[in-house]
């Protein structure tokens, strides 16, 4: 019942951000503080929750030898789902061709983001200093870390018991707390949309943008429903059983952060708690899928980054061989694994999929203002992957223990 409402008002709090910030922008950028202080309250449980999570499965599954097990399923779902999101946005965009005979500004000049490569992603796996990494707010290295350490303690043995406990009650304290947090959630929520759409210009300017490139946004936004509504479920079905309409609806609240924040993230919290309270996934898998999944998982952010590739070539009438498709399917997998769970990264990392198949760079300003957007769209594809992605490997692992926090 209290579940209910709190799902029902934050319901209502992106429907009432979004008129707010449509019709009266200029009121709705009065409101941002009020979406910042949500998104700061969530991302200052990420780093924390994020380690302790990664110690707490690790140590959890390595007696049960699951932890092999659990890493190799929970990578091959990632990468195998990706791929095919990347291969459902190639044959949209091949097929509806938004790019063709669009004029786009030229000499427009757009700051490119720094170089992505394959070695900046290696590279940022381990950091000199955790402290600096996490003051950088730099995920990655932190789970490295976690995982690391939660392998030693286990390895340890007797004399880790009172480590392994502090950081398995600390992990219960998090998820307790974004319990808390989450009845802030309508107001948050609401706020963030609406400052957001404010700082677009309202309604009209952002029909306006949309319409300005709206064929691309149409393929972005079909692909991510083909593979939300129609792939991972199916996906999670046959994995699991499981029901994809009752598994999603009690991860409304997670998809609806999502959407709001453009940070996979800042939604791991969320998702986390969902995953174990509702959909019951076992503690250990979900502790240590969804950290995983939030930081590399990213099927929404590939299939936008080969849609917008193939929409660059095509406006610049660049004919892009097989071959060089082929290379975009897999720069796009590795640059949405290198792409941080934060709001636009993937427009970064996509440098990386433009430059392997030699396209221009200025193509990102082609498609910039809507950006924000899409994110937001893409960021709730990514959230439910990772979501479906702790119930396949979990229905392929030892289940374990359910998630052992109690509902509050
Ligand atoms: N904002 C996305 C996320 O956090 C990443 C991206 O595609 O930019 O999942």
């Amino acid at each position: 019942m209290r579940e209910n409402l709190l799902l029902v008002a934050i319901a209502a709090g992106v429907l009432g951000g979004g008129l707010l910030g449509w019709l009266a922008p200029e009121q709705a950028v009065k409101v941002a503080w009020l979406g910042d202080l949500f998104l700061n309250a969530l991302k200052a449980l990420v780093l924390p929750l994020v380690f302790c999570s990664m110690i707490d499965a690790v140590t959890g599954m390595s007696g049960r030898g699951a932890l092999g097990r659990t890493a190799r399923l929970a990578l091959g779902y990632y990468v195998a789902t990706t791929l095919i999101a990347v291969v459902i946005g190639l044959l949209l965009v091949s097929f509806i061709r938004p790019g063709a005979g669009v004029e786009l500004a030229s000499g427009v000049v757009v700051e490119t983001p720094e170089a992505f490569d394959l070695s900046t992603l290696a590279r940022s796996l381990i950091a000199p200093n955790i402290f600096e990494a996490a003051a950088m707010f730099q995920v990655l290295p932190i789970l490295v870390f976690g995982l690391a350490l939660g392998a030693a303690l286990s390895a340890v043995g007797d004399v880790a018991g009172p480590a392994i406990a502090f950081f398995r009650g600390c992990n219960a304290a998090m998820l307790r707390l974004v319990n808390w947090l989450m009845w802030t959630a309508p107001v948050g929520v609401g706020a963030l949309i609406a400052a957001r759409l404010g700082a677009a210009g309202g309604g009209a300017a952002f029909a306006a943008e949309i319409a300005a490139i709206g064929l691309y946004c149409l393929t972005v936004i079909s692909g991510l429903l083909i593979h939300a509504l129609v792939v991972l479920p199916l996906i999670l079905r046959l994995f699991t059983g499981r029901s994809p309409w009752s598994y999603g609806r009690n991860l409304a609240e997670a998809l609806m952060t999502a959407f709001s924040t453009a940070s996979s993230s800042a939604t791991l919290a969320v998702t986390m708690r969902l995953s174990e309270q509702r959909n019951r996934i076992s503690a250990s898998c979900s502790r240590f899928v969804l950290p995983l999944g939030a930081t590399v998982n990213m099927d929404g952010t590939a299939l936008y980054e080969a849609v917008a590739a193939m929409f660059i070539a095509q406006a610049w009438g660049i004919e892009l061989t097989l071959g060089s498709q082929v290379v975009i399917v897999v720069t796009a997998t590795l640059a949405s694994i290198g792409a941080a769970g934060i709001p636009q990264a993937g427009l970064v990392t996509m440098v990386m999929v433009l430059e392997a198949v030699g396209l221009p760079l200025e193509g990102i300003a082609a498609i910039l203002a809507v950006d924000w957007f899409l994110d937001r769209c893409r960021t709730t594809v990514n959230v439910w992957g990772d979501a479906v992605a702790a119930a396949v490997v979990e229905s392929r692992t030892d289940p374990g223990a359910p998630g052992d926090i109690a509902p509050g």
